[in-house]
């Protein structure tokens, strides 16, 4: 069948919206008339680096068109999002930790196992990022990375639940776990970031202090649950954090930056647990911070099982309790390269683009 897409022709080059073949879903695939996708950062990496011919878009939201014939638990006219593949079969998975599946950098490289693509464009195979391929009207993923949503919810704004939002959120519910009244302190306030200030209100932490150098970033950020905010930039980081609670028994980094992973260390009680999500940087613990029980762990995809995780975040969305949709701001498809350049530039924390 044919579709629009937006296609990556090559490094640094603007996306060009261009009529693509797509092929009918495998038995184990999914079809999916495409509502939406979320501009990531992984996607803007990709535009720079990345010479393939490409489908970008990896937060997508849409509607089942057609399934497989082993694919049993979606049907036609199903409201879904896409997130991580898996492979269901690995030990990693077989114990439901699907973000340690042996296969998992195979969603880098967007084939099929056997090598195959999908899309198409002139008989020449197009690479959807992650094996999905957001930013094209229809779409064709594995089973595993499609999950059901809630009908009755606005399926425009879903999609990056299964990326940044899912990561940084699930870094606090699902790693972090921390106790109710307990310090945390979130450095970095993009999506991942927000993400883990929300769920670290849900988690009750107080207080709860979040770090960055965009001002407009740490308003949001205060109207979704930080009770202290700190511009990086101009303020001690370590100092602050001091003057309000002494130190913090959790701590969140989305930055890498050695500077923050600095203050993070100087601020981190004993018994403290850190994680981040790697990009950039890692805290490297001390011997005697190891002893005094401090901790510091990298987490991928935010330790989330996408089909479990991903329902449990909207039902905090729906009690009003994860006010996700404060972050995203729509753009048409043929503003693509607009809402790419707003994510480059930081203006925006999550450009969502729709397809119609
Ligand atoms: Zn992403
Ligand atoms: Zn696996």
């Amino acid at each position: 069948m044919k579709v629009q897409a937006a296609v990556h022709f090559g490094k640094n080059t603007e996306l060009v919206i261009q009529e693509l073949d797509l092929e009918e879903p495998r038995p184990d695939e999914v079809l999916i008339k495409t509502v939406a996708c979320g501009v990531c950062h992984t996607d803007i990496w990709v535009q720079e680096n990345y010479m393939d011919t490409m489908v970008l878009g990896h937060e997508a939201s849409g509607m089942v068109e057609r399934v497989g014939s082993d694919v049993g638990t979606l049907t036609a006219g199903d409201h879904v999002v896409t997130a991580y593949n898996w492979c269901g079969e690995c030990e990693s998975c077989r114990q439901g930790r699907t973000w340690e599946c042996d296969s998992f950098d195979d969603n880098f490289d967007g084939l099929r196992p056997d090598g195959t693509t999908p899309f198409s464009l002139n008989g020449r195979p197009v690479v959807p990022l992650m094996r999905e391929g957001g930013f094209a009207s229809k779409m064709v993923c594995h089973k595993n990375s499609v999950i059901k949503v809630d009908p009755s919810l606005d399926l425009r704004s879903l999609g990056p639940l299964g990326c940044g939002i899912m990561t940084g959120a699930g870094s606090v519910l699902n790693y972090l776990t921390p106790e109710p009244g307990r310090p945390i302190a979130v450095f970095g306030t993009g999506c991942v970031g927000l993400s883990a200030v929300m769920a670290a209100r849900i988690a009750g932490c107080d207080p709860i202090v979040a770090v960055d150098r965009v001002p407009s970033r740490l308003e949001l950020a205060m109207n979704v649950g930080a009770t202290h905010c700190i511009d990086g930039k101009k303020t001690d980081i370590s100092k602050f954090i001091k003057s309000v609670c002494g130190g913090v028994d959790y701590a969140f980094d989305t930055t890498g930056s050695s500077r923050l992973l600095d203050a993070m260390r100087k601020v981190l009680n004993p018994g403290a647990s850190a994680c981040g999500v790697g990009i950039g940087g890692a805290l490297v613990l001390s011997e005697r911070e190891l002893r005094e029980g401090k901790s510091w762990t990298t987490t991928n995809t935010g330790f989330s099982v996408p089909p479990l995780f991903i329902p449990k975040l909207l039902e905090y969305y729906k009690v009003g309790q994860f006010p996700f949709e404060k972050m995203l701001r729509f753009y048409r498809f043929d503003g693509i390269n607009e809402a790419f350049e707003a994510n480059r530039a930081c203006t925006v924390v999550k450009p969502v683009v729709l397809m119609e």
